[in-house]
C-alpha cells in the first residue's frame, strides 16, 4: 500500500458548522448563513456519477450501519471536505456522547432508529476527519449541548423545542429551518470558543 502524505492543516478563516439533520441528511453553515445541503437528491446525482467499481468499494461490509449509509457518508465526507477547503473554512463537528449498552438493550423502534442514527453520524465523522487530514483542513469538536435548542440569532434557549421542522424564536421571532439553526450554532461555538 503505497502510504498518503499528509499536509498539515492551513489556517481557515472561517468555520462550517456541520449538523446531522432531522429532517435534512446534512446541513452545513458558517456562522451567518447556509452554505450546503445534503438530501437525497444530490446522493442520487453522485451514485450515477461513480463509477460501479468505487460504489462497490463503499457498499461491501457493514456490520452496524446499512451499506447505504457508508455511501451516504462517503459522499457526503468527500463533498464537505471540498467545500470547506475550496473556502479555506475549518469543520466543526458535534462531539459524540458513547452509547450506552442499555439504550441497546431497551430497543424500543425509537430507539433502534436513533442507535442506527448515532452509529450512522460516528461512521460520517470518522470519515470526514480522515479525508480533512489528507487535505489540510481543520477540524474541530464541539458539545453538542443546545445546538438544536438555541437561537443562533439571540441565542435564546427554547427547552420546549421537540420534532417542529421550523425553530420559531419566542423573544426574537426568528423563524428559521432547525437544522440549519443547528449548524449555525455549531459554527459559532467555536467562535466562542464552546468547546
Ligand atoms: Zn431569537
Amino acid at each position: 500500500m503505497s502510504k498518503v502524505k499528509e499536509k498539515g492543516p492551513y489556517k481557515q478563516t472561517l468555520w462550517f458548522g456541520v449538523d446531522l439533520g432531522v429532517y435534512n441528511l446534512v446541513v452545513i453553515a458558517d456562522n451567518k448563513g447556509e452554505s450546503l445541503r445534503f438530501d437525497g437528491e444530490i446522493v442520487k446525482g453522485h451514485k450515477r456519477r461513480l463509477k460501479k467499481k468505487e460504489f462497490n468499494k463503499y457498499t461491501k461490509v457493514g456490520n452496524k450501519i446499512s451499506n447505504y449509509s457508508r455511501y451516504i457518508n462517503h459522499v457526503i465526507s468527500k463533498e464537505i471536505v471540498k467545500k470547506a477547503k475550496q473556502y479555506n473554512a475549518g469543520i466543526v463537528l458535534e462531539k459524540l456522547k458513547g452509547l450506552k449498552k442499555s439504550k441497546l438493550n431497551n430497543s424500543t423502534p425509537k430507539n433502534i432508529r436513533r442507535v442506527l442514527h448515532i452509529w450512522s453520524y460516528a461512521d460520517l465523522i470518522e470519515k470526514i476527519e480522515y479525508k480533512a487530514n489528507l487535505e489540510g483542513v481543520p477540524v474541530v469538536e464541539v458539545s453538542p449541548r443546545n445546538t438544536s435548542k438555541t437561537c443562533s440569532r439571540c441565542g435564546y434557549v427554547n427547552r420546549r423545542l421537540k420534532n417542529e421542522r421550523i425553530f420559531i424564536c419566542s423573544k426574537c421571532g426568528l423563524e428559521i429551518d432547525r437544522d440549519l439553526n443547528a449548524a449555525i450554532n455549531i459554527a459559532k461555538k467555536v467562535a466562542s470558543k464552546q468547546v
